[in-house]
């Protein structure tokens, strides 16, 4: 039977874009070899990376004072590499804790400088995005969760800060039409909107690098993969093809104005039978819910069991809650389609009938 993926991540892929991986490991665009053995230096590769990088760039609408890197590692990589690149020791760095990501994150910072807390939802079990804060004139940056994939909220408005920007966009990237130039600096983790596990995307404001005193491993340092083109070491050189082709995708469907407007029918759509459905709750802050995650819990917790097992001989993949949250998390990432949120409602609207 064809599941219904709801994963968290690593999640959801287009079919097409599992399709064409599954081709290129067998041979690459006629070359004879197996995308997983050709060289990273080769023109084969180079053109890959390139055209990813510059796909990057493109939908984002940013311009030549931004640099577009495919780095090693998880996002989770990201909570100590920024800091290190950008923090020195006596300086101060603002994180907004809005969820596990954005705590794990600051207290990474912490090892390399100061790190302020300037704005935290943890008072009300991170159910809503703390929007009232400031941050410190002297503040190297500020960095936020642009969307929490754990706790399910998202910010819907950028906040304006007069200190560089920065965002763990794990969980929201390609998913929204925004502003980009308001950040200096954008990490992602590609697991979850853009392919497969093992790559980050990193798109820094080149003005940003260069201001600390500490030195800086060469492998960990962004000014030396920005100098070799993101090609200092082998680059995981099929992560790196399934982010190109998932990419392509997001650019042939219609680009991110066609996301966002997907993920707002799908969202809504969920949001709505939760909402309408007196046995379903999200206690998320309304303005504040997540497109891309929807944390919802049933008052009956026995009841919520059984509907979990419904889910499983359904074939609706993923829909338990973090451990450490409970319930009951829906992800819909780009590569969801509608109809697998139409069946997911459907299955709910059937369960609080009987
Ligand atoms: C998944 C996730 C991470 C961690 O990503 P890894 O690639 O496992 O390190 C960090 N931040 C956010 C917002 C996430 O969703």
């Amino acid at each position: 039977m064809k599941k219904h993926n709801f994963n968290s991540g690593p999640s959801i892929l287009p079919q097409s874009v599992l399709q064409q991986s599954s081709e290129a490991v067998i041979e690459f665009n006629n070359t004879g070899l197996s995308i997983l053995e050709i060289g990273h230096r080769t023109p084969f590769f180079v053109e890959v990376i390139e055209e990813a990088r510059s796909l990057v760039k493109e939908l984002m609408q940013l311009d030549d004072s931004y640099e577009v890197l495919f780095l090693h590692g998880g996002a989770t990589t990201q909570f100590m590499q920024v800091p290190m690149n950008l923090l020195d020791t006596n300086e101060t760095a603002a994180y907004c804790d809005d969820g596990i990501w954005g705590t794990k994150a600051y207290k990474e910072a912490s090892l390399f400088g100061n790190v302020k807390v300037v704005a935290s939802s943890k008072d009300k079990g991170y159910t809503y995005i703390n929007k009232d804060f400031e941050v410190p004139s002297d503040a190297k940056y500020l960095h936020i969760t642009t969307n929490n994939t754990v706790e399910g909220t998202q910010y819907h408005t950028i906040p304006n800060v007069s200190v560089p920007l920065i965002a763990d966009m794990s969980s929201d990237i390609f998913s929204r039409q925004m502003d980009f130039s308001k950040f200096s600096l954008i990490y992602a983790g590609a697991q979850k909107n853009m392919g497969a596990a093992g790559v980050n995307v990193l798109v820094v404001k080149k003005d940003i690098l260069g201001t600390i005193t500490r030195p800086i491993p060469n492998i960990m340092d962004y000014r030396k993969h920005i100098e070799a083109g993101s090609l200092m070491n082998t680059p995981p050189v099929f992560a790196v093809y399934v982010a190109l082709l998932t990419l392509r995708w997001i650019k042939e469907s219609g680009g991110l104005a066609e996301m966002e407007r997907s993920s707002i029918e799908k969202s809504n759509l969920l949001y709505h039978t939760i909402d309408t459905l007196p046995q379903f709750n999200c206690k998320i802050a309304v303005e504040d819910r997540s497109r891309m995650n929807a944390v919802f819990f049933m008052d009956d917790t026995n009841k919520e069991a059984e509907f979990l097992d419904l889910c499983k001989k359904e074939g609706m993949v993923g829909v338990k809650g973090y451990r450490t949250v409970g319930g009951i998390r829906v992800s819909m990432y780009n590569a969801l389609p509608l109809e697998s949120v139409v069946a997911f409602t459907d299955l709910m609207k059937r369960f609080a009938s009987c």
